[in-house]
């Protein structure tokens, strides 16, 4: 089915001056290191969902007369070439199950909408097309919007749409907050689509996992620094320690994380040790329920799990998604009642059959919470900051099998996903369009290891100017450290001081651990505002 928005220009992009403010306040904070100023120029910032022009006087409603059929067939008419051919019957039928919605303006038909909602629950929008007069003056968002009332009144849960990839079309879509999923012809047809979807229901919030690595000696220093001038309660909601390999001083620094600062704790099962040959996967299995069976504190328990690597022959790879299914189901029911519901099953493998055969078998066994992490990164000069293609390629197919999942009634809607040992904050904004609701990273200490920090969304700068083994691209100045401050919105008390920040490492982690927070909460008032607007620009 094709969809058409006829001629929707994009909206002129509002700009805002912010460079004097900015100028001033990296000038404050620079000043006091005794670098020179200069004024460096900042980006404008520009917002998407503003600024489309308003609809004046133009009423949406449900089609209910027959006699707006034929000012409705002549505009789909006019656009046959993108919308294709469709009867005045199929207009009728639309109508008649009250699927259609007219745009009316001074009493004259301007545009439609039609759509479906199908049985198993979900919302098609099937064509939408504008008069070519009426163009231009936000009638295609407003039809849209009273669609997505519409669907909320039904509790639709996602509406989906699918456009040739060469109709301007597209853009309209990915400004209204669709998201895009992947490319694909139906069967028979020859003109490429795009798949759009917009979901309804509220989606979780992401959230920041800190892994923490073995390193006690850091954990001692870390946790008075906070405690003395942390700018809240705790740098992060949760935190992931292996705990069959860390010393039990980690272990303790990590349960006081918990007790006093309220910190959620998640134990991973240390698959990749499996992966390392550093432990058979059957004493893993059987340690790990030994300690999990010792240790109901924790928010998360992931289930082990038998990593294949890309040594394994296609035989081996498969053996090993298998264990990893099956085992992990049987894993699953020897525990305890209490902590049953808070385990996390692992998707193993690398082809869509793999991952289904992983969620088969956590479904059956009651796992509430999936994990992926087969994430391919890299880059030239270690700026880990791209998803592979092929890490991509099987992001979408865990999507597109949860949503299979989700569609068939296997899952509750509220099906977790979490993604394990992500690099680089540059990843981050791109987790809302896989369903992701939470990823770890241990990012926040390593990478302040190598002197570096991070700035929200941005790669990781190296701020001790070589002194580290590892360094990344030149060392930052002050004053380029806090225009890219005042650039992201990053404020905290752990680099007011530059010396200091280039000095001392735990200061670094703190400052970093921190901009992971400041990331994950910009990108859930960007979901919330997504969710919660629509009806308005
Ligand atoms: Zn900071």
């Amino acid at each position: 089915m094709s969809v058409l928005l006829s001629a929707q220009r994009l909206p002129q992009r509002r700009r805002r001056r912010q460079g004097d403010v900015v100028a001033e306040r990296v000038k404050q904070r620079t000043e006091k290191f005794g670098e020179e100023f200069s004024p460096a120029s900042s980006r404008d910032r520009s917002d998407s969902l503003k600024g489309v022009a308003r609809a004046q006087s133009v009423s949406v409603n449900i089609a209910r007369d027959d006699a707006d059929l034929d000012a409705i067939k002549s505009i789909a008419d006019a656009y046959r070439a993108e919308l294709g051919f469709h009867t005045r019957q199929s207009f009728l039928e639309s109508l008649s199950r009250r699927e259609l919605f007219v745009a009316k303006a001074g009493g004259r038909i301007v545009g439609f909408l039609r759509f479906h909602h199908t049985r198993i629950g979900h919302t098609t929008l099937q064509e939408i097309a504008i008069s070519p007069a009426a163009c231009r003056r936000g009638v295609g968002r407003q039809l849209v919007s009273e669609l997505l009332s519409e669907c909320r009144n039904r509790d639709s849960p996602v509406i989906r749409l699918s456009c040739p990839v060469d109709l301007p079309a597209n853009q309209f879509y990915g400004n209204l907050g669709f998201r895009r999923s992947h490319r694909r012809s139906k069967a028979g047809k020859t003109r490429p689509l795009y798949q759009w979807e917009l979901p309804l229901r509220t989606a979780r919030p992401l959230a920041f996992v800190a892994s923490v690595t073995n390193a006690p000696n850091d954990l001692r220093n870390l946790i008075p620094l906070w405690e003395k001038e942390g700018p809240g309660p705790r740098p992060f909601e949760h935190c992931i320690v292996t705990p069959l390999f860390i010393e039990p001083r980690t272990l303790s620094y990590v349960r006081h994380m918990r007790e006093k600062w309220g910190v959620r704790i998640w134990f991973d099962s240390g698959g990749f040790f499996v992966q390392q040959g550093k432990i058979r996967y059957e004493d893993l299995f059987t340690r790990l329920l030994d300690f999990y069976r010792a240790h109901d504190w924790a928010a998360a328990y992931v289930l082990p799990d038998y990593v294949p690597t890309s040594k394994n022959s296609p035989v081996e790879v498969e053996e090993r998604v298998r264990v990893t299914a099956a085992e992990g189901a049987k894993f699953q029911k020897r525990l305890p009642e209490a902590i049953r519901s808070r385990t996390l099953g692992v998707l193993q493998g690398h082809d869509p059959k793999h991952l289904r055969v992983c969620l088969d078998s956590y479904n059956s066994a009651g796992v509430r919470q999936l994990g992926f992490g087969s994430f391919d990164t890299g880059g030239g000069n270690g700026e880990i900051n791209l998803l592979t293609r092929e890490a991509t390629l099987r992001l979408d197919a865990v999507r597109e099998l949860l949503g299979e999942a989700n569609e068939a009634g296997r899952f509750d809607a509220d099906i977790g996903l979490h993604l394990f040992g992500v690099g680089s904050p540059n990843l981050v904004a791109r987790f809302a369009e896989y369903g992701t609701n939470s990823f770890d990273s241990s990012g926040w200490m390593r990478t302040a290891g190598y002197g570096n920090v991070y700035l929200p969304f941005q790669g990781r700068r190296n701020v001790t100017h070589g002194a580290s083994a590892v360094t990344c691209g030149p060392g930052l100045s002050a004053r380029e450290f806090y225009t890219l401050c005042e650039q992201t919105g990053h404020d905290c008390p752990f680099c007011t001081d530059y010396r200091r920040l280039q000095a001392n490492r735990y200061v670094r982690m703190w400052h970093n651990a921190i901009v992971f927070g400041e990331m994950t909460r910009a990108i859930n008032s960007r979901l919330r505002a997504l969710q919660e607007g629509g009806e308005d620009g």
